[in-house]
C-alpha cells in the first residue's frame, strides 16, 4: 500500500547511520497537499500521524474529518500564511514553520492568546536572500527570534528553509544549522524529496516529504 513511506523511511534510517544519529531525532513530515483523503489515508493506516500542509484552505478541507477518526493527527503549516488567516492556522495546525515577519508574528501571539491554545513555531529563514521568497532576511535573523521570544513571548523552537532551487542544498542546510545553533534553538526543518538525506546528514530534526511518499503531485 504505501511503499513510498517504507523507502522513505528505510532511506531515513540509512541517513542516520551514516551521520551517527538516531532515527528518533529526526522527524518525518509526511507532504499530502494536493493529495486528497484516499491518497492520505493508507499512509494514516500504517500508523503514520505528523502530516504539513502548505495552504490553511486546503487544509481546513481535509483534515478536521481525518482527525475524527484519528484524533491523535499531528498537523504542521509549511506553506506562507498570511494574517487574516491566523485564527483559523492556529486552530488547525499544531505547529507553524513559517513566521517570517512581524506582523504574522503578532497576529499569531493574539490568536495563540485568545484560543489558549500553546504553540511551538519555526521562523523561516530565506537563507538565499531571493527576492521572491518568503522567509526572513539571515542577517535579520537574530533580532527577530528575540523579538517574537522577548517581546511577545512566543514559543519558538527552530529555524525552517527551502533553498533556492538552482543551488546545492547542502550549503543552505549548513547554514540554517549554523544559525539555529548560534541562536540556541534546538529544531531545523530541512529537507525535502529530493534532498532530505542530505539534510539528515547536516542536522535536520524535521524533514518535509510529499512526492517521495505519495507520488507525483497533479
Ligand atoms: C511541497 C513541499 C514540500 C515537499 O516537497 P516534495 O518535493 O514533494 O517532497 C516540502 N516543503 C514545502 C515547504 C513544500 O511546499
Amino acid at each position: 500500500m504505501s511503499h513510498g513511506l517504507e523507502n522513505v523511511k528505510e532511506q531515513m534510517d540509512l541517513a542516520c547511520k551514516e551521520a551517527g544519529r538516531a532515527m528518533q531525532d529526526v522527524e518525518l513530515i509526511a507532504v499530502s497537499k494536493r493529495f486528497d483523503r484516499d491518497t492520505i489515508m493508507p499512509v494514516l493506516e500504517t500508523g503514520h500521524r505528523l502530516f504539513g500542509e502548505n495552504r490553511v484552505q486546503e487544509a481546513q478541507g481535509k483534515w478536521p474529518e481525518l482527525r475524527e477518526q484519528y484524533s491523535d493527527i499531528e498537523l504542521h503549516l509549511i506553506g506562507p500564511l498570511q494574517s487574516n488567516k491566523a485564527g483559523d492556522a492556529v486552530a488547525l495546525f499544531d505547529v507553524i514553520h513559517t513566521v517570517d515577519r512581524e506582523k504574522i508574528a503578532r497576529a499569531l501571539k493574539k490568536e495563540i492568546d485568545k484560543q489558549g491554545k500553546q504553540m511551538e513555531l519555526l521562523i523561516q529563514v530565506n537563507t538565499g536572500q531571493e527576492p521572491q521568497k518568503a522567509g526572513i532576511d539571515p542577517l535579520e535573523t537574530k533580532e527577530f527570534v528575540n523579538f517574537c521570544c522577548d517581546e511577545l513571548g512566543l514559543l519558538i523552537a527552530g529555524l525552517m528553509c527551502i533553498p533556492p532551487v538552482d543551488e546545492e542544498a547542502a550549503l543552505h542546510f549548513a547554514l540554517l544549522k549554523k544559525m539555529a545553533d548560534e541562536l540556541g534553538l534546538k529544531k531545523t526543518s530541512m529537507g525535502m524529496s529530493a534532498d532530505f538525506d542530505t539534510a539528515i546528514a547536516l542536522g535536520a530534526t524535521y524533514i518535509r516529504v510529499g512526492s517521495a511518499i505519495f507520488g507525483a503531485r497533479k
